[in-house]
């Protein structure tokens, strides 16, 4: 994982930066690129009364991104310094920078404990006596923790501190106390992250650090720096035990305590994947009898596109817990702050209740049409949600197991209650088209079979239930014979069934007949290649592929299961 590769959007890799940069302030309403290296606000830095504020600025490296450009705009920062990827800003950016943003208030810096950001803050701070200025480091990574050395690394609280300190400016509070009230914010915060995989530099073409498949970085750092220990991948429970833990028991935190929380992405990790993690936390510090008073959820301190988590605590201790939790709550109009905070969010449940659609009663006769026709289509999950990846998206055998999968067999009942219940639990428990296609075509066959006077379909009932339901699943979703779908094994098996009714309506209808038409036309979905219908955006990819829809169609009628 060494090797260079084109895995970014990008051109000359010399030019990525500039041109991203210049991507940002055009899509900034209020920011402005000075090409003293800073980016700094078209709108005055003002109070929420309109006099001038507190200036609060920070930079970093770049690809951190939305931090710390993103938090531009009132409320928050007044300006932001990007430095190169990965690179502090150097001295005379920050210089700049902060002689521009202060209007007369006096500046904050929010730095994160990295050597290279620190000193070049510092010498900025050296270099202009005449503006009031402020340091607030954060340094929240437990993960660094220990006696020597630089101390811990500055990670996800960056963006808490920069709220609490940008809200307070924009509340009229003076230097001093919008030091003071990041200060208590960051010397409360702690954080600990793990990645299952290292970012990728669209500078360089490389990789951050080299990871094995299967493995996982704990106390993982933003630059992509070995964390404290390689391991497997553990469970996300057991992940958010690690990387809590070591938050809670460094914040020294215990029952009844009352804490912010920011459950970020690390570049790569998907939304659910985070909302799952913060379920975790939350059952994690709920275990502990601490609240959760507001929580951020989201990738805002990112390290490239690393697939990694972090959590981050911010203790609210009595003296000015409730001003921090004001000042998460105060509007800005940095567009990176989520515009909603999780308001104290406790462990919450979002199961579906699905009813049990279990047809018949105990003494109800076997049904051993249907029951052969569930058993088939669900010993094939696996074969058909293959045939779907080949052709579509590879859900259909999923959508069919969910339907099915825990329907007791023998299934038990007349031909009308078990249509039924297979047509309401395609409805109600498969998704995709499948469900609502195939929900329709046994809810059609239902009502006919309803209307019978037997158990069992006669062969001029099943002709009936077969033609209501192919006009039914033809109007409801468009598709014609020759489109690629079920359509072109349900329009042939009613066509076969009136020809079987024909003969003698009252008769047990010949399924074998149907079935053969069925089949024949389930197999006609493996040749198209139309120019119309879905065939046509699936192109040449679905030749030679049987349509599963059009399959299960005919498995109706014989041979469930059978992947011809
Ligand atoms: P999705 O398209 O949502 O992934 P599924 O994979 O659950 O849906 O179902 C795909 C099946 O649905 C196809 O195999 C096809 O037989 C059927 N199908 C797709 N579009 C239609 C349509 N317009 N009318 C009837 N059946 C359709
Ligand atoms: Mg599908």
């Amino acid at each position: 994982m060494t090797s260079v590769s084109p895995r970014s959007f990008r051109n000359d890799p010399h030019g990525f930066l500039p041109q991203a940069l210049a991507g940002f302030v055009a899509s900034h309403p209020d920011a402005v690129w000075n090409p003293a290296g800073y980016i700094s606000r078209r709108t005055p830095v003002v109070d929420v009364n309109g006099r001038p504020a507190v200036a609060v600025i920070s930079g970093g490296g770049s690809g951190h991104e939305p931090m710390h450009a993103g938090f531009l705009g009132a409320g928050m920062l007044a300006a932001a310094v990007p430095g190169l990827m990965f690179t502090s800003p150097n001295a005379v950016q920050v210089t700049e920078a902060t002689r521009a943003a202060d209007a007369g208030r006096g500046v904050v810096h929010v730095v994160k404990n990295y050597t290279g950001d620190v000193i070049n803050f510092r010498v900025a701070r050296q270099g202009l006596p005449e503006v009031e200025t402020r340091e607030v480091i954060v340094a929240d990574d437990v993960a660094t923790t220990s006696d020597s050395g630089p101390g811990r690394r500055g990670t996800g609280a960056t963006i808490l501190i920069e709220k609490i300190a940008g809200a307070s400016a924009y509340r009229g509070d003076d230097v001093d106390e919008v030091t003071r009230l990041a200060r208590v914010a960051a010397e409360n915060s702690r954080s600990m992250a793990a990645a299952l995989t290292p970012g990728h530099l669209p500078t360089s073409g490389r990789y951050t650090f080299d990871l094995g498949e299967g493995e996982m970085e704990v106390g993982v750092g933003i630059h992509g720096e070995a964390g404290v220990e390689r391991t497997g991948v553990t469970s996300a429970h057991e992940t958010v035990a690690r990387l809590a833990g070591a938050v809670v028991d460094d914040l020294g935190l215990g029952e009844g305590d009352r804490v912010l929380c920011l459950v970020n992405g690390l570049g790569a990790t998907t939304n659910l994947e985070l909302d799952l993690v913060f379920d975790e936390v939350l059952r994690h510090l709920a275990d502990r009898r601490i609240s959760v008073a507001r929580s951020i959820v989201g990738s805002y301190v990112t390290s490239v596109n690393m697939a990694g988590v972090s959590v981050t605590l911010t203790r609210l201790d009595d003296a000015d817990g409730d001003t921090l939790v004001e000042l998460m709550d105060a509007p800005t109009a940095a567009p990176a702050w989520p515009v909603t905070l999780g308001v104290d969010p406790t462990p919450a449940d979002a199961t579906m209740v699905v009813p049990e659609d279990v047809p018949g009663t105990a003494d109800s006769a076997v049904n051993q049409w249907l029951t052969d026709f569930v058993a088939g289509v669900t010993a094939a999950v696996d074969d058909l949600t293959e045939l779907d990846r080949l052709a579509g998206d590879g859900d259909f055998g999923t959508n069919m197991e969910a339907a099915f999968g825990d329907l007791p067999t023998p299934v038990k009942g007349t031909d009308g209650e078990v249509l039924a219940a297979l047509g309401s639990r395609l409805f109600i428990r498969a998704g995709g088209t499948s469900g609502a296609v195939f929900g329709t075509m046994f809810r059609e066959m239902a009502t006919t079979a309803a209307q019978g006077a037997s158990a069992a379909l006669t062969a001029g009932e099943l002709a009936e239930a077969l033609t209501r339901a192919a006009d039914a699943v033809t109007e409801l979703g468009g598709a014609k014979p020759g489109d690629r779908t079920m359509v072109d094994a349900l329009v042939p098996a009613a066509e076969a069934a009136r020809a079987v009714a024909a003969a003698d309506p009252d008769a047990a209808p010949d399924l074998a007949a149907v079935h053969t038409a069925a089949i024949a036309g389930a197999r006609s979905t493996a040749k198209i290649t139309a120019s119309k219908g879905r065939a046509s955006y699936l192109g040449e990819r679905a030749r030679g592929v049987i349509d599963p829809g059009a399959l299960v169609v005919a498995w109706l009628f014989g041979g469930a299961g059978k992947m011809d």
